[in-house]
C-alpha cells in the first residue's frame, strides 16, 4: 500500500526549516502532501494563493510532493486522502509540548493516524515563520530564512 504522509501547517511564509523536514522525510514515504491548513475567518499574513505558489516551486519537479490547502480538521483531510501519517518538525520543548497535545488528540479522532517527528536540524532550530513575518512587516531581509524559490 503507498505510504501517503501530510505535513500540514500554516507555512506563512514556507522556510529553511520546513524545507529541510520535507527533503528528510523522502525516504520513509511514498507521497508527501504539504497542506496549508486555512481558516477564512483569520486569512494569515500572506495570501492563500501566494504560499501555495512558493511551496511548488520550491518542490517543482520533484514527484513525490503534492501541495493542497483544508479548512476541514486535519484529521478529516488525513482521511480524505487515505493519509495514514502527519509528518511534524520539532524545535524546542515547547514545540513539544504544543505538539504531544495535538498529536494525541488527532490518535484519539482517528486511531489509525500515526504522526511521525523529525527533530529539527541544529541550524534551523531558530528559523521560525513568525520571527520572518517580523523581519518583513518591519522592512528587513529575511532571504536567508527562506527556501530560494520563495521570492518575497
Ligand atoms: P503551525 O501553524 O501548524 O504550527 P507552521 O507552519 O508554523 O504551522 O509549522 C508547521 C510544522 O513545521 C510544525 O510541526 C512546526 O513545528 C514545524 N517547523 C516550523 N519551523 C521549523 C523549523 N525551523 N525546523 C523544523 N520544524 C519546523
Amino acid at each position: 500500500m503507498e505510504k501517503i504522509v501530510v505535513f500540514p501547517g500554516s507555512f506563512d511564509p514556507f522556510t529553511i526549516g520546513h524545507e529541510s523536514i520535507v527533503r528528510r522525510a523522502f525516504p520513509f514515504f511514498d507521497k508527501i502532501i504539504i497542506a496549508i491548513g486555512y481558516n477564512s475567518n483569520k486569512p494569515g499574513f500572506f495570501p492563500l494563493e501566494k504560499r501555495l505558489e512558493w511551496i511548488r516551486s520550491v518542490f517543482k519537479g520533484e514527484k513525490k510532493v503534492e501541495v493542497d490547502s483544508y479548512e476541514s480538521l486535519t484529521v478529516e483531510f488525513c482521511r480524505q486522502l487515505n493519509a495514514k501519517y502527519i509528518l511534524r518538525g520539532l524545535r524546542t520543548s515547547s514545540d513539544f509540548e504544543y505538539e504531544r497535545a495535538i498529536a494525541q488528540t488527532n490518535k484519539m479522532m482517528f486511531a489509525d493516524l500515526e504522526t511521525i517527528f523529525l527533530l529539527t536540524l541544529p541550524e534551523y532550530t531558530s528559523v521560525n515563520s513568525t520571527i520572518v513575518r517580523d523581519i518583513i512587516r518591519h522592512g528587513g531581509d529575511a532571504s536567508i530564512f527562506l527556501p530560494k524559490a520563495v521570492k518575497i
